[in-house]
């Protein structure tokens, strides 16, 4: 089954994964207060930012093209399916909570490889970008 890339049907989809997520991951995300908060910040985040990456500013629906190609791949989760087709969320200093003030929306690609390694400004600024770059060059390939 392809990954949706039509904007309603994603975005119908995204309202009822973001709550499941909710559910499973109330601890962490204790710093957003309520699951009303985080639910309205996650899909604020995806309108606001065309459903873009906040590192490498390449929409989702971009990506789940190159993974419905078979361009790229995801990364199986063992007891919780694919990494890679929905857009995660990245805390800016990794030390420090999960809430409005600390959290962007990431692809799985930048979110897994930032991890710990890089800094906020590193990865805002060089690295983000010049993922971009890679993210436009295999979308215009004709594979
Ligand atoms: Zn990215």
């Amino acid at each position: 089954m392809p990954y949706t890339t039509n904007q309603e049907e994603f975005i119908r989809e995204q309202e009822s994964r973001i709550k499941s997520y909710y559910k499973s991951n109330k601890i962490k995300l204790a710093g957003f207060e309520t699951p009303e908060r985080f639910i309205d910040w996650y899909l604020h985040e995806l309108y606001f930012n065309n459903n873009k990456c906040h590192y490498c500013s390449t929409s989702i629906l971009n990506i789940r093209d190159l993974l419905n190609r078979g361009i790229i791949t995801g990364r199986a989760v063992r007891g919780n399916g694919i990494r890679g087709n929905n857009l995660e969320i990245d805390r800016m200093m990794p030390g420090e909570e999960y809430s409005e003030r600390n959290c962007v929306i990431s692809c799985y690609y930048c979110n897994n490889d930032k991890s710990n390694t890089f800094s906020y400004d590193t990865y805002r600024n060089i690295i983000g970008p010049t993922r971009k770059v890679v993210w436009d060059q295999l979308l215009n390939s004709q594979h």
